[in-house]
């Protein structure tokens, strides 16, 4: 693609923790970044604030990604503003941990919806312009508990290792026209996703004895976006401190 192009990165989840990080990176390299949010108004605009206070620009784009009557208007709106997606992070997420015995359906659709239903409305419309420009590149956040599993977390580890399927097989499905799918699996990372797990105890399993910062996982899509990483596709990254 034309160099010169400002690319538009569409960041889902990114209000707080992990993907607030990653808009403010990617701004910080040029893109122009649309900040995805669902109820946290209030801590997108704060992203917003920090994207434009380094150079960068961006918009808010609210949507809930679980909802295809909301995500199907949000994108069709994206796609007539700015011609095309070139940069896809689906990092929006959450975690309702129980062991399975336990666990009521709720538990098991909220978080399988957020994470793969929410792929599924996200990429669908965004790929297929993807393709038409034959350009793109789509990064997964998915998780260590889904390479591994976490007991406590059915749900999650099972809607991660979801995600790492799409990621594998969409990958196949599009290589051939310029675009890039791959998943990133973070550990343990210092967000408010991590509120109420018994933090000292997870460090002692952790080989670099710290927890990650979302400014690491960001960093990481900023490689994957830059034309080095154009021949990578279909991986799995760990950001974990060696834990898997
Ligand atoms: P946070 O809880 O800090 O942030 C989650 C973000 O997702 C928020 O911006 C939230 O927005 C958004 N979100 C949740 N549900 C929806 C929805 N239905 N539609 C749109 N946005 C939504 O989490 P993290 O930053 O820690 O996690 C980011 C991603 O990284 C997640 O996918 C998570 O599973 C993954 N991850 C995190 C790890 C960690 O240790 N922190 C480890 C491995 C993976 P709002 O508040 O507006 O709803």
């Amino acid at each position: 693609m034309d160099e010169k192009t400002k690319q538009v990165a569409l960041v889902t989840g990114a209000s707080r923790g992990i993907g607030k990080a990653i808009a403010i990176a990617l701004a910080n390299t040029g893109r122009h970044v649309l900040i995805n949010y669902h109820t946290a108004e209030d801590a997108a605009r704060e992203t917003l604030t920090q994207v434009e206070a380094s150079g960068g620009s961006g918009e808010l784009v609210p949507f809930d990604v679980t909802d295809h009557k909301a995500t199907e208007p949000a994108i069709t709106t994206i796609l007539e503003r700015h011609g095309t997606v070139h940069i896809l992070v689906n990092n929006a997420g959450i975690r309702n941990d129980m062991l399975l015995v336990w666990m009521e359906l709720k538990s098991w659709h909220n978080v399988i919806d957020t994470t793969l239903t929410g792929f599924y409305n996200v990429t669908r419309p965004i790929v297929k312009e993807m393709l038409l420009k034959r350009f793109g590149r789509i990064i997964n956040i998915s998780s260590t508990s889904g390479q591994s599993g976490m007991p406590g977390q059915v749900n999650y580890s099972a809607a991660k290792a979801g995600l790492i399927g799409a990621t594998q097989a969409l990958a196949k499905e599009v290589a051939k026209r310029g675009i890039s799918v791959n998943a990133i699996a973070p550990g343990f990372i210092d967000t408010e996703m991590l509120q109420g797990l018994p933090l000292q105890e997870i460090v002692k399993i952790i080989p670099m004895a710290r927890l990650g910062r979302p400014e690491e996982v960001a960093a990481l899509v900023v490689f994957l976006c830059s034309p080095e990483a154009a021949y990578i596709t279909g991986q799995v990254i760990g950001v974990n401190g060696g834990v898997f």
